[in-house]
């Protein structure tokens, strides 16, 4: 078994994030992770077992007996939610995960509120946490920090998991496994995943989540991806080279309601302007064909969905908030199911919970 105390940080650092997966697994060699830090971590196998996981949760929940079992189950745990970005979603259904597992929180959601105000480290803030609580949920706007963090942590004498809720533009993988979860329960009855066209539209440059998402979407049997953006907002060159090395189908376009016309999902994204290299750079960039109104509603088949990571501006028409096919809101719910699935496993607790007798 790779360990991150065998290596050292420079040399961790330099790896593929192919390479870096097994030094992240859990030590029973079974590959869920231990530290969740990107979607590569994830494999078929793994997402459906997650997935699984969250229907039994969100069922053993809907009795009170049921609810107080799995409340039980990681009682003795602490969990340190440490938000330096905004959040509201990320932030409160891995709140409610922990509560549906009987785990106490903590959080820091503003940095100004801690000792980093004062000069602190991020590694020292870290050791700090890690000596109160037994889980790190956190959100940066540094990619690679969440990834410093769990190498840190595990050569520590504290080596307690870390579970990245979002990291700079780089990569959101609680996201997407929500939006997977979605994707598959709307599909399940209907054929499945496989085989589904998923159109991604809006920022797809600095939108953490797409990135995320584009990735598990290869883990399932021909699924074509369309990115549907401004030329300026289009989805960045590696996660295309990635796309090319699975051989996977995507198209490039600026058409979206061509594309939903032939979409089975519908990913709309906002435009992430907290990024804007300048002020008001990205006001400059003419986005009015790339939202999802009325008009494409009519274009899309009969049981496509349209999903959003959210928050939304105007990007989705509230024309749409009440048609069967919006899948926002139900998406944002499965977020919580699928992030007690994540936690209740990275504590070694899938076996005892489909088991149970609930
Ligand atoms: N909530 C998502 C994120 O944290 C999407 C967004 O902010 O637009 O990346």
């Amino acid at each position: 078994m790779a360990k991150l105390t065998d290596i050292s940080w420079s040399d961790f650092e330099k790896l593929s994030l192919e390479e870096k997966k097994p030094y992240l697994s859990q030590s029973d060699g079974d590959g869920m992770p231990y530290h969740t830090l990107f979607a590569q971590q994830f494999d078929r196998s793994i997402l459906e077992r997650l997935c699984n996981l969250a229907n039994r949760i969100r069922f053993i929940n809907k009795s009170k007996e049921g609810a107080l079992y799995l409340k039980s189950v990681l009682a003795h745990k602490r969990a340190m939610l440490y938000f330096s970005q905004p959040s509201s979603r990320t932030f409160l259904s891995h709140l409610a995960a922990c509560q549906i597992l009987g785990i106490t929180t903590g959080s820091v959601r503003d940095a100004a509120t801690s000792s980093e105000f004062k000069g602190e480290s991020h590694e020292d803030s870290i050791r700090t946490f890690s000596s109160y609580f037994d889980m790190i949920i956190m959100r940066s706007p540094e990619r690679g920090l969440a990834e410093k963090m769990s190498w840190e942590l595990s050569n520590s004498s504290r080596p307690i998991p870390i579970l990245n809720a979002g990291s700079g533009k780089d990569q959101h993988p609680t996201q997407a496994l929500l939006d997977v979860y979605t994707l598959i329960r709307s599909f399940e009855e209907k054929g499945g995943l496989d085989g589904r066209t998923v159109v991604f539209c809006g920022d797809l440059l600095r939108g953490r989540t797409v990135r995320s998402l584009s990735y598990l979407l290869t883990n399932f049997s021909n699924v074509k991806q369309i990115f549907v953006a401004p030329k300026e907002l289009q989805v960045s060159d590696d996660v295309m080279q990635i796309l090319k090395e699975k051989g996977v189908e995507y198209e490039i376009s600026d058409n979206l309601k061509e594309a939903t016309s032939v979409a089975d999902a519908v990913y709309m994204t906002r435009i992430q302007d907290e990024w804007d290299n300048a002020k008001g750079e990205s006001a400059k960039i003419d986005t009015s064909k790339f939202k999802f109104t009325g008009e494409e509603l009519s274009l899309l088949k009969p049981d496509g969905i349209i999903m959003h990571p959210l928050p939304r501006r105007d990007e989705i028409s509230t024309v749409c908030d009440h048609d069967p096919r919006a899948m926002y809101w139900r998406q944002m719910r499965n977020g919580m199911w699928i992030r007690a699935a994540l936690i209740a496993s990275t504590f070694g607790l899938e076996k005892s919970i489909m088991n149970c007798g609930y």
